[in-house]
């Protein structure tokens, strides 16, 4: 059996449970995707381009490297691996990374409107705000680029300019909830602004504030990591 098989069956698990809970956008296709780091690796689990999750094994499930090589797997990665990577390169408290086309974060995105802190207990999750990444065409390097120049706020969510959303976190587990935080409160925004009545923010100070519990988190993640990196 594959070393990689318990991170399969995770990345398995959780596309399963976004798929059936309509995150991917539709019931029956594969139109987002889902990867975990592999720990004291620069190896990454993905899901694989173009098919049906309904149907997929933990052995089609593909394991790349941080140049997108394939280590393992009989079919082509997702299209979208290397906006995965260039996220687990540039945020090393990131151990999980999810794409979906989830309705109401996508709503938000062909209005490209950045979601401003609304609930405490979604802030102190997700972050202050969810801004939007400038669209590029999926799996371009455009796209790459422009994802790579947001992650530098620490949050978990982003936007993706008319195409839908990336949520991050430390695990699998973690970034699941993130995205449906990102969804519950994306809804509310949605059906807020249709009202076209003013809508009230969380206090300032307040969003930075929460999220400081959240990225002292991601230090000590970062810091662990680094604590396993081999001397000399
Ligand atoms: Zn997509």
């Amino acid at each position: 059996m594959s070393k990689y098989y318990s991170y399969k069956q995770q990345v398995l698990e959780i596309s399963l449970s976004l798929l059936e809970g309509g995150y991917f956008g539709t019931k029956h296709g594969s139109a987002g995707n889902v990867s975990v780091l592999v720990s004291g690796e620069e190896a990454v689990v993905i899901t694989p381009s173009g098919m049906n999750y309904a149907s997929l094994t933990a052995d089609d499930l593909c394991v790349v490297n941080f140049s997108g090589g394939r280590i393992e797997g009989p079919h082509e990665p997702s299209v979208e691996t290397g906006m995965h990577l260039a996220v687990y390169k540039n945020r090393r408290d990131v151990n999980a990374v999810i794409h979906t086309h989830q309705i109401h974060a996508t709503m938000l995105s062909i209005i490209n409107q950045p979601m401003p802190a609304l609930f405490d207990e979604v802030t102190v999750s997700i972050g202050p705000k969810v801004e939007i990444v400038p669209y590029g065409l999926s799996g371009s390097s455009d796209l790459i680029d422009n994802v790579t120049a947001k992650l530098s706020n620490r949050c978990h969510c982003y936007i993706l300019q008319n195409h839908g959303a990336l949520c991050v976190g430390p695990s699998l587990e973690k970034a699941r909830l993130f995205v449906e935080l990102l969804e519950k409160q994306a809804m509310v925004y949605c059906q807020a602004l249709a009202m076209g009545r003013e809508i009230t923010t969380l206090p300032e100070p307040m969003p930075e504030g929460l999220f400081q519990i959240t990225k002292a988190k991601q230090d000590m993640e970062i810091a662990r990591k680094e604590s396993l990196q081999p001397v000399g």
